[in-house]
Order: C-alpha cells, then sequence, then structure tokens
C-alpha cells in the first residue's frame, strides 16, 4: 500500500479503530516482529519485557492473542514461553493450531508425503552448500541461506528456486534470505487469523473484532490482505515496501513494544 503510516504517530485514529468492536484479535508473528532476528531465524528470541507485556495483554478479556509463525508449533511454544490459556499459537504458516483447548491440524497424508520427498531430494542436492540450513517441520520445509557465505548467496537462491520451479503442487514462498514450502492449500497466515476468529465468533467474527496483524516478512502479507479498512496491518520494516498491503508500519521490534505497551495501557 501506497502511504504506508508510521504507526506510533497515529495512535488516536488506531484508538478511533479499536472503539469501532467490542474485542480485538491481535495477531502477531514472531521473528523480526517479537524478536529480533540474530544470524539465523532459530536464535532469535524475545526480550523479557516484550514477554512481560504479552503476558499482561493475554490477561486483558478484551483481547484475544495469537502467534502465526512459519516455526513448528513445537518451536514456537518453546521460544514464547508464556502460559495463558488466552494465547493460540499458529506454527508453520496455520499448518498446525493449537489454544483454547482446541486445535486444527492439517492432516492430508499425500500432500505431506510430497513435502517430505521434495524435502529429501532437495537436501540432498543442496547438502553440498557451506552453510545451508534445511528446516524440516513436517507441514513445510524452509531452505535458509542467510547462513551461507554472502558473496554466494545469490547464486544459491537462483540454484533453490531453479529447482523447486521443477515440482508441480507445492507453494513456494520466499521469505527473508529463506524459501520455504508447502501444499498447495488455503493454509497460510491469512487464514490462520481467520481461524481463530471464527473459533471465537463463528461467521460473526469480523463484525466482532478490530483485527491487529503484526509481521515483516512476505508469509506475512498473507495475513495484511485479509484485513478490512476497520483493521489495523502493522509491518515492521524501516522503510515499507510500496507492495505491502499493510496499512502502517513500525521501525523495528522496540517499536512494536513501544505499541503493545500503548495497546495494554488503554
Ligand atoms: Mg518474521
Amino acid at each position: 500500500m501506497a502511504g504506508c503510516l508510521h504507526i506510533l504517530d497515529n495512535l488516536p485514529e488506531i484508538s478511533e479503530k479499536l472503539k469501532s468492536r467490542e474485542k480485538v484479535l491481535l495477531g502477531m508473528d514472531h521473528d523480526g516482529t517479537l524478536a529480533e532476528i540474530i544470524t539465523t531465524l532459530v536464535d532469535s528470541r524475545m526480550t523479557e519485557s516484550m514477554r512481560n507485556i504479552l503476558y499482561s495483554l493475554s490477561q486483558n478479556p478484551r483481547i484475544h492473542l495469537v502467534i502465526i509463525s512459519g516455526r513448528t508449533l513445537e518451536s514456537l511454544k518453546e521460544v514464547v514461553n508464556i502460559k495463558s490459556n488466552n494465547i493460540f499459537y499458529a506454527g508453520n504458516h496455520g499448518f498446525e493450531i493449537e489454544g483454547g483447548g482446541t486445535s486444527y491440524t492439517f492432516d492430508d497424508k499425500e500432500a505431506l508425503e510430497k513435502i517430505n520427498v521434495i524435502t529429501e531430494e532437495m537436501c540432498g542436492q543442496l547438502s553440498k552448500v557451506e552453510g545451508m540450513v534445511f528446516e524440516k517441520k513436517i507441514f513445510t520445509t524452509s531452505f535458509i541461506f542467510s547462513t551461507v557465505e554472502p558473496e554466494k548467496q545469490e547464486s544459491v537462491r537462483s540454484e533453490i528456486l531453479e529447482s523447486l520451479q521443477k515440482y508441480q503442487g507445492i507453494r513456494i514462498v520466499e521469505g527473508k534470505k529463506l524459501f520455504n514450502i508447502r501444499p498447495m492449500v488455503n493454509i497460510n497466515k491469512g487464514v490462520a487469523l481467520e481461524t481463530v476468529g471464527r473459533h471465537f465468533y463463528k461467521d460473526e467474527w469480523r463484525n466482532r473484532v478490530t483485527a491487529i496483524y503484526l509481521g515483516d516478512d512476505n508469509s506475512d502479507e498473507d495475513a495484511f490482505k485479509t484485513l478490512e479498512d476497520k483493521d489495523i496491518g502493522v509491518i515492521v520494516n524501516e522503510n515499507p515496501p510500496e507492495t505491502t498491503n499493510a496499512g502502517y508500519y513500525a521501525k523495528n521490534v522496540k517499536e512494536i513494544e513501544d505499541f503493545l505497551r500503548w495497546l495494554d495501557e488503554k
């Protein structure tokens, strides 16, 4: 969206949006949004002050929280490490969701076997590339090349993309120096946000909540895209791309923390 607005400079407008619905559905990516990315995604951890704010928000009866990540559900719960009945966790971009005493898991065995076979073939081919990281997450796989020597990254990127494009029936999503492959089905971060909304309010969910979504990467655009005018999409990027579907931006993780603190104190 051209003319993405700075979130902290537009809090009065955000206040008005929040007043328009009785509840808030707060969806958040983890890596690069709640936690700084340190070298590899695997190492990112949120600060204690961020964790305290999230915990405090989870005690607010007006707000439903969902953290939606490319990590596995297990890894996501481990790094967030907040015990609260009011936090949903969506791992693998929404292929596995847990919270509110229930869970939603994608279980098309044929589609998962296809991801498995492609993953094995790609790992065999790329094993010679020094520094490559393979994240095999059952439902999806990430091929991470941020850890490859900088001058080789562009050629490794091309090699991965070319090889992946030979396969039919998978979705390829490019992230920050990584490619993620998934079954070709309609599951993504936007659908995950909707799943949690429907969990609480069925078909009424859009009328009942102001949805907020915070994210920093390509896969988060699937969630920004589902938002309506009354909702609030925030991309974490100092120079938000013209192509983003988010209406607002925060410069960094610290500004996301400031925004969440403001929301908590409202
Ligand atoms: Mg991210």
